[in-house]
């Protein structure tokens, strides 16, 4: 007899799934590590996913039409340039589907999402990984070296938070000749946006969640925006039903509320900047984010910094009930801490608790 691992594809046997953020049960942490919205969903958008349940016996529009006509008007585009995903990962995972995987090159800058290279691995592709110096310029002219057949561009970065000016993501589409996939999950924090590019190039997908600014991670949905054609060809190898019935109903109402969401998106960038001032007053170095989060390196009472400082205080935070993220697998990353933008109570609890670790 064969054994599992005999008949598992070889290139699945050795290969190292994403590590999502983690998720506690019970009561009491203050969560900033997975980039959620602090605020929840508004009561509307609450009670369109109830009114939804009277229809749950019946198998949802299998190409969330409702919700793509609304996002295109939203936008200004045209329906056949939107599609909807089970997350943004979803769209990530069908865009290596169709131009990623084995025979083809995809291309990251690193760091930036690490489902990337997990996907392409997953799909048997060839990754190309351009790494940023330190000081975080979009390498354009090394990412179009690549050659790739799929490139993905975090912007905003993450970890960092950083934005890329819509200017260099033109140059980048500009130059390179595969598909330039803008994965734009914290857009709404930064101002900047490619969608105006789509007008421009018709190999330029912008991808896009409700998990973020919307307060909607546990719906799991999120859109892509491109040219008619590659929405085509997504289509035709996404999942039939791959948005259920609740999903299209929250998001929709979510969609249909700007109003709601505007003063939480204001509210979280001022919270944001606030709190990036006062680490920095605390001695720390934190890049400028234009996300719903800050990477920042912690300095301990003695000015030291450094990973083992890093991962000592991401423990102290553990032991305070306090969840942020910490990437020790590089040494771009293993100095930082990612933390997420909280409500201010919890951004001045995160504070204080920093100060009393500082304090030794
Ligand atoms: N892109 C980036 C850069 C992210 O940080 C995340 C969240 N982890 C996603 C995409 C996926 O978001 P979701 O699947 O919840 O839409």
């Amino acid at each position: 007899m064969r054994t599992i691992d005999q008949l598992l594809h070889a290139h699945l046997r050795e290969i190292e799934p994403y590590t999502p953020g983690f998720q506690p049960s019970g009561d009491g942490w203050i969560k900033l590590n997975t980039n959620e919205s602090p605020y929840g969903a508004p009561e509307r958008v609450k009670q369109a996913i109830i009114s939804e349940l009277e229809r749950i016996a019946l198998y949802p529009n299998p190409i969330s039409l409702n919700l793509r006509e609304a996002l295109a008007l939203r936008h200004g585009l045209d329906t056949s340039q939107v599609i909807i995903g089970n997350g943004s990962d979803d769209l990530l995972n069908l865009l290596v589907r169709c131009f990623g995987g084995n025979g083809k090159v995809t291309a990251e800058s690193f760091p930036s999402y690490s489902l990337y290279p997990v996907l392409t691995a997953i799909a048997a592709g060839q990754l190309a990984s351009v790494r940023f110096s330190r000081d975080f310029e979009l390498p354009v002219d090394k990412l179009v070296e690549t050659s790739a057949d799929l490139l993905f561009l975090t912007n905003p970065n993450a970890p960092t938070g950083i934005g890329f000016k819509t200017e260099q993501v033109r140059e980048l589409a500009s130059r390179f000749d595969g598909i330039l996939v803008v994965d734009e999950a914290y857009a709404e924090f930064a101002g900047e946006t490619a969608i105006p590019l789509l007008a421009e190039f018709d190999r330029i997908v912008v991808t896009r969640t409700f998990s973020k600014a919307y307060g909607l991670a546990g719906l799991r949905v999120g859109y892509a925006f491109s040219s008619p054609g590659i929405i085509q060809a997504l289509d035709c190898v996404r999942d039939s039903y791959n948005v259920n019935r609740l999903s299209q109903a929250g998001a929709l109402a979510a969609v249909n509320s700007p109003e709601a969401y505007e003063p939480l998106i204001r509210e979280t960038i001022a919270t944001r900047d606030r709190f990036s001032r006062d680490l920095r007053e605390l001695g720390w170095f934190a890049y400028p984010s234009s996300a719903n989060f800050v990477f920042a390196c912690p300095v301990d009472g003695h000015g030291k910094s450094g990973a083992l400082i890093a991962s000592g205080l991401f423990q102290y935070l553990i032991d305070n009930k306090i969840l942020v993220r910490y990437f020790p697998k590089h040494p771009l990353t293993d100095a930082f801490l990612r933390i997420s933008i909280g409500s201010p109570p919890q951004m001045r609890r995160i504070l204080e608790e920093i100060i009393k670790w500082q304090k030794g």
